[in-house]
């Protein structure tokens, strides 16, 4: 029985000073498994007189639950020990100031699009949208642009086969109205467009366009110079900002007009570059649809009237910021771009 006080003893301290998970899994297996130190104690109950034998197997009994409480309880706290420092190592500090994320912001041409699209919402227009794969019919012919046609140079054409095409303008959009609803209709057709040009400062092989298509019974070329005036005004935020408008020749109407504003880089007075010293700034091309294309498209040249007009919103965009070269807008430089937020 003094080698069971002895026993029991030594097992509580070494529980004690145990830290690892692994030793005192251990210590668990050197006293308490099938052969342990303390187990085996009840094999020499045998040799005891058998008045003995209950006393002392009940003795074991006890300093065998006092030893396995003992490395039970030391089992839990070290396992939450080890929690703790697992957490510790991979905790976040909530406290911190965040790094922040970084905000992106609408292109200026998107912009452009869109104080074109809210000012003729505003007044009564619809967009429309169209494919940007054309075929030669929509593009050219139903505009009054048979083959053959000289103003057809001027638009330097990428074709995909001898009668599909990248669409040159947003016109094809209006052609496709026309033919498919009963006026009157105001829309705008937003979108992108192509030519075959070299990027140089005012040249992009791939563009936008903004046109605007009006027709009704009554609907004269004194409307149309009025709600260009308006947007115009409104769109470059001055009351009084002078526009013109110049004789032209588009294939599609007639009469046709240039329209130009007063520079709004000198106000007119005609002392820059951006203006070429003329005080006026070209921004649009306009008419009074042409009765021809109204007919191809099915619509009654008698009865209905119609007004056009076609502008850039990398043109506008370009007038309205300050930019001087158009390239910027396509080449994804964060410092040109995060200056429109
Ligand atoms: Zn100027």
């Amino acid at each position: 029985m003094s080698d069971l006080d002895a026993l029991r003893l030594e097992a509580l301290t070494a529980v004690a000073s145990a830290t690892e998970l692994s030793e005192i899994e251990a210590l668990r297996v050197q006293y308490l498994g099938k052969k342990g130190a303390i187990t085996s104690q009840l094999k020499t109950l045998g040799q005891l007189p058998e008045a003995e034998r209950p006393g002392a197997g009940a003795r074991i009994n006890q300093v065998k639950t006092e030893v396995d409480a003992a490395i039970n309880a030391r089992w839990q706290s070290q396992t939450a020990i080890a929690e703790a420092a697992k957490v510790q190592a991979s905790a976040i500090d909530v406290t911190l100031p965040g790094r922040g994320l970084q905000r992106g912001a609408l292109h200026p041409v998107s912009l452009v699009l869109e104080r074109i699209e809210q000012f003729f919402h505003s007044v009564g227009f619809e967009s429309v949208v169209g494919p940007e794969i054309e075929d030669d019919y929509h593009n050219f012919e139903a505009l009054n642009l048979p083959a053959h046609h000289p103003a057809r140079a001027m638009h330097d054409t990428f074709y995909l086969t001898d009668s599909l095409l990248l669409r040159t303008h947003t016109s094809p959009v209006q052609v496709r109205t026309m033919e498919s609803q009963k006026p009157p209709f105001r829309i705008i057709c937003p979108g992108k467009t192509y030519r075959v040009d070299p990027p140089d400062p005012s040249h992009l092989p791939m563009f936008h366009q903004v046109e605007g298509l009006m027709v009704d019974e009554h609907c004269s070329f004194a409307d149309l110079k009025g709600m260009i005036t308006e947007f115009l005004r409104v769109f470059f935020e001055r009351d009084d900002l002078k526009v013109r408008f110049r004789p032209s020749y588009f294939p599609f109407t007639e009469p046709s007009a240039e329209v130009d504003v007063q520079c709004v880089h000198c106000s007119g007075t005609g002392h820059c570059r951006v203006c070429s010293s003329t005080g006026w700034l070209e921004v649009m091309g306009s008419g009074m649809v042409h009765p021809r294309v109204l007919e191809m498209s099915g619509i009654d040249s008698e009865k209905y009237l119609g007004f056009a007009f076609g502008m850039g919103p990398e043109r506008l965009a370009m007038l309205r910021y300050g930019v001087s070269d158009m390239r910027h807008f396509v080449e994804n430089d964060l410092r040109f771009l995060e200056q429109f937020q």
